[in-house]
């Protein structure tokens, strides 16, 4: 069993929590849904600047009762691991400050979980509770060009990254979604080409369209910066692709497993911490 260190008055500080209300919920597509939340919370919204942050979404668990209002950290620090609140990590796709809102963009992929079928539903004057934002990767303007590459679940940050972009940035972005109705609109610098991976019905992480576009991808000229991420099997692979095949160095990489097929997040996240979930 792993141990998780107990919160801190350092962990808060780094990642507070924010209590949003669902203002509304808009269907992108037949697998993504936005959810634009705001309220009075919005103001300790901290935002730290990454095309890449994300928050911990709180999900309380039923039958457990928890002090009101509800404090994440608090819980940590008093209550048994087992009773804590999960959590979901979801990319916040836009923040706009002078309307006092944020949008997180949620994959819809079944009944199974907590997130999606919670977005699938959610109601204007729901909680959106979360804590963060973490991050740490925006575009290098140094680079000579950039190499994107996820499914849907990493489509809200390489949006945010193509569209923080110069207009003389040189790329490619592989996007692995499901069908020609699941792709997005994204503002993309013309150098940088977007390549659609269509997987037709087969289910997601279950398809070698995106390893295979990477691998067998025309590079561009110069150095690259890469930035993978998606379902964690994906993601194995991709590692071997950078690496091993283009000699990559770890400083131009920022490759991560976003979820595991097969997987909740609460075992995905814990397994990330030992040697077998290590990408
Ligand atoms: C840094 C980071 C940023 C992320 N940003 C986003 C984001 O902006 N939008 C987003 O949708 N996801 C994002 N994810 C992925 C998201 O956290 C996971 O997909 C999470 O497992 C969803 O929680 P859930 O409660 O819906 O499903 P869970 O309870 O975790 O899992 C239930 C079942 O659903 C499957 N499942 C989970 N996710 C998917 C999926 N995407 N497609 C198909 N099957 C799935 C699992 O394998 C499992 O079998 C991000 C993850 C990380 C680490």
């Amino acid at each position: 069993m792993t141990s998780v260190p107990a919160a801190t008055s350092a962990t808060r500080k780094l990642r507070p929590q924010t209590n949003l209300t669902v203002l509304r919920r808009e269907q992108l597509s037949p697998h993504m849904v936005r959810i634009i939340a705001g309220g009075p919370g919005f103001a300790g919204y901290v935002n730290n600047g990454f095309v890449d942050r994300y928050v911990k979404i709180v999900f309380p668990q039923p039958g457990i009762s928890y002090p009101e209002p509800l404090d994440l950290w608090q819980i940590r620090e008093t209550m048994t691991r087992g009773q804590w609140p999960y959590t979901r990590t979801y990319t916040v796709r836009w923040v706009d400050e002078a309307a006092g809102e944020l949008a997180i963009d949620f994959v819809i992929h079944g009944d199974e979980g907590l997130a999606g079928p919670w977005a699938a539903t959610a109601q204007p004057g729901d909680d959106l509770i979360f804590t963060g934002p973490g991050g740490g990767y925006n575009p290098d303007p140094t680079a000579d060009w950039h190499l994107f590459a996820g499914d849907e679940s990493a489509l809200p940050a390489i949006s945010a990254a193509i569209e923080s972009l110069p207009s003389d940035a040189r790329g490619l972005a592989f996007l692995e979604v499901d069908s020609p109705a699941d792709m997005q609109a994204i503002a993309a610098p013309a150098g940088v080409g977007l390549h659609w991976l269509l997987r037709g019905g087969v289910p997601a992480g279950a398809s070698e369209l995106l390893v295979n576009a990477v691998r067998e991808a025309v590079w561009l000229e110069g150095r690259v910066q890469v930035f993978a991420h998606g379902e964690r099997g994906y993601m194995k692979k991709l590692r071997e692709v950078l690496y091993t095949r283009r000699g990559l160095e770890r400083s131009q990489v920022s490759l991560s497993g976003y979820w595991a097929k097969g997987r909740v997040e609460d075992d995905f996240q814990a397994e990330k911490k030992l040697p077998i979930g290590v990408i």
